[in-house]
């Protein structure tokens, strides 16, 4: 029995794992993998290390990655009997990792996934009543935080990756669970960085430090800058393969869409060298890949051939891979940026840190010596990197953090036990805009509406859209665009031979000049409509897994509504309804026409334009707001719908002013653009 699985039939219930004892084959199989779990640089200190445990509340361990602390350290606990009065609990910063993780320890342990080892991610839980080992991201635990502030249900607690110091993780460590109950275990346990700081934090908590196994890397540099890093990746690898002993290469790229062009470059280029190279088999791995591709990184590679990982930094410590002994690093990543002044969050291509490259470098050395081409200078090594990577606490929009906190009663933010404190800027920021969402009122406490919108794993503007169309009696259409805009941009198929196909099927739901909200929500309707048809999406170039993906995370958030007591009504023939609730929830991102074209936010002045594959990119509206601010060779609206400026007056009276949205320049525009809504 499966509790609220989401995705199921992907991720939980196909999976049959050998069962101990089974079968002759299947035994030796899971022999086989128990042989591996004592092979583990950790199993020698497992007495050790569940002894400190005992004798400790909180405990810090540090291990080398790929020595066994993820996969290992719950199941000695569960071994020791820590199950038996309660969950154990892991977190991990990525939603990928935790999946991979639990299903690899369901594996080991010879049991089903989401029955005793489970794991829990947004909008998909994969646990049961009867699950003792819980993998899940460290948001799925704050939000559980909400729901169970003494954590009642468990007995262990562990904070795994801590050395990636994300939001979560940070908030974690501040709340000092270990405090909720004096029999809680907290386990801190991080890649080898930092551990003092994490046990100066922790009140001298003691460090349980194991050697891993290292092996010698080689470390090479280039001579000279390169201008393209992904050309001098793909050298790079093709040069490894033709001339390095056998043995497979880890390249780690920004995101996704350079691993597939990478891919795609090197597809043709060993195609163009037929059968004169051995095999090269190319295994990307990156968080939205689909889980059937990312299982293909763990399975052994066949004898004589190759494999090539692209992976982004998701592969630094939270994958282990085994059998790396080339490691390719380009020296870049993509990384979050937040700008406090205008509230805008940006996702930016920047080089590393110092400590990265480390642990990349590292990724070669796990089961032999390995070499490790950095394709930057050692001159830029030294003198362009940053020793440690800012935590995503110093670089991030708080709101939804800070919602959080004031629902744990939390109210003095700025005394909270920060182990690296945000800018006091970002904090204000992030007050402003809850006070703007009607969250928090003047005194900045939590009102009713912001207690409802903490119940949404959302961002707040989302939630607010969302608890907003109670009034406006829209519901029912406003969950479908919350889900559609939380799958992404992976709506739309646009292969490369059919682009102008694809393009004028998505125009097709922008009949009308709606916006591209109300798009969102035709495609969704349209799908529904014809009963979740995969043909459907086919011929409207929709990927079909993305859609179902809306549909189940519309199926929680229709859940979260019957829990904070909102009717799902509907009101299609009231677009305008929609758009208010929209306004209700993104009213701090309007932006106003200019004389050129171009957009300028109306509350932090910034020149923006609507993104050219935007159903308004042509229509150019007086008014607008958007869902997203996408920074690519321009400033850009992502998911933009026209508003009357008096809305804002109206939606948000606090915080719109009339001389805000008087619009005196507006009679001077030229006909063919700007218009009122009809
Ligand atoms: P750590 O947390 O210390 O970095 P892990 O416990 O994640 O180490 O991994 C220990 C070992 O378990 C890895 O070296 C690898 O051999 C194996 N392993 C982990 N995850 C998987 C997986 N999803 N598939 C196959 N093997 C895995
Ligand atoms: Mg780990």
């Amino acid at each position: 029995f499966i509790k609220a699985s989401v995705l199921a039939g992907e991720n939980c219930e196909d999976e049959m794992l050998p069962v101990a004892g089974q079968t002759n084959s299947t035994k030796s199989a899971f022999e086989m993998l128990q042989e591996d779990r004592k092979n583990l640089p950790i199993y020698p200190y497992r007495d050790e290390l569940l002894k400190a445990i005992e004798d400790h509340q909180v405990l810090v361990i540090v291990g080398e990655t790929g020595s066994g602390k993820t996969t290992q350290i719950p199941q000695y606990l569960h071994e020791a009997g820590y199950t038996k009065h309660g969950k154990v609990g892991c977190t991990q910063p990525r939603r990928i990792a935790a999946m991979s993780v639990a299903t690899r320890v369901a594996h080991e342990m010879g049991v089903k996934l989401g029955h005793d080892v489970g794991y829990s991610v947004r909008f998909e839980d994969c646990t049961s009543e009867k699950t003792v080992l819980k993998y899940m991201t460290d948001g799925m635990l704050l939000r559980e935080l909400l729901g169970e502030p003494d954590l009642a249900s468990y007995s262990v607690i562990i904070v795994d990756e801590a050395h990636e110091r994300t939001l979560s993780t940070d908030i974690l460590f501040g709340l000092d669970m270990a405090r909720l109950r004096p029999e809680l275990k907290l386990l801190i346990s991080s890649a080898t960085m930092d551990a003092e700081k994490f046990s100066n934090y922790f009140d001298a908590a003691p460090i349980f430090k194991f050697p891993g196994r290292r092996y010698p890397v080689d470390i090479s540099f280039l001579p000279a800058p390169e201008a393209d890093y992904m050309d001098a990746a793909i050298v790079t690898v093709l040069q490894i393969h033709v001339s390095e002993p056998l043995g497979d290469i880890l390249v780690f790229l920004p995101g996704q869409e350079e691993i597939e062009n990478v891919e795609e470059t090197l597809k043709s280029k060993i195609r163009g060298f037929g059968t004169k190279i051995r095999e090269l088999i190319i295994c990307p791995i990156y968080a939205n890949l689909p889980s059937e591709v990312q299982a293909k990184v763990f399975e052994p590679t066949p004898e004589g051939a190759r494999k090539v990982v692209l992976a982004t930094n998701i592969a630094e410590t939270s994958l282990t891979i085994d059998g790396i002994k080339y490691v390719v690093d380009p020296g870049f990543c993509k990384i979050k940026s937040y700008n406090p002044r205008n509230g805008i969050e940006s996702l930016l291509v920047t080089p590393i840190s110092k400590a990265s490259a480390t642990q990349r470098s590292g990724r070669a050395g796990r089961t032999g010596p390995g070499k490790c081409f950095r394709l930057y200078t050692a001159f830029n090594y030294q003198n362009d990197m940053e020793d440690n990577t800012v935590p995503e606490i110093q670089r991030t929009n708080l709101a939804s953090v800070v919602l959080a906190l004031k629902s744990l009663a939390i109210d003095d933010l700025l005394h909270f036990d920060f182990m690296d404190p945000p800018p006091a800027e970002a904090l204000v920021k992030a007050l402003e805009l809850l006070f703007a969402l009607g969250a928090l009122n003047k005194l900045g406490e939590l009102t009713k509406v912001g207690r409802k919108m903490a119940e949404f794993p959302l961002d707040p503007m989302l939630s607010k859209m969302i608890v907003a169309s109670e009034k406006y009696m829209c519901s029912d259409e406003i969950i479908s665009i919350a889900a559609m805009l939380s799958v992404g941009s992976s709506i739309f198929y646009r292969p490369k031979d059919k682009q102008v196909h694809a393009d004028n099927a998505r125009m097709n739901f922008h009949t009308g000049d709606v916006g591209d909200h109300i798009a969102l929500l035709k495609i969704y309707s349209s799908w529904k409509e014809t009963n979740y048809s995969t043909q459907w999406c086919y011929e409207n170039y929709i990927q079909v897994r993305s859609m179902k993906r809306a549909r189940d995370i519309r199926d929680q958030l229709e859940r979260l509504l019957e829990r904070v007591e909102i009717k799902v009504t509907t009101n299609l023939n009231d677009l305008d309804s929609v758009r208010k609730s929209i306004v209700a929830g993104f009213c701090a991102h309007s932006a106003k026409l200019e004389k050129n074209g171009s957009y300028r936010t109306a509350k932090h002045p910034l020149t923006v334009h609507i993104y050219p594959s935007s159903g308004l990119s042509k229509v150019l509206p007086r008014w607008v707001v958007y869902h997203e601010h996408v920074l690519t060779s321009k400033e850009y609206m992502r998911q933009v719908t026209e508003l009357k400026p008096n809305w804002l007056v109206e939606i948000a009276p606090h915080y719109y002013q009339l001389k805000d949205v008087e619009d005196g320049a507006s009679k001077k525009l030229p006909s063919a653009i700007g218009r009122t809504p009809a």
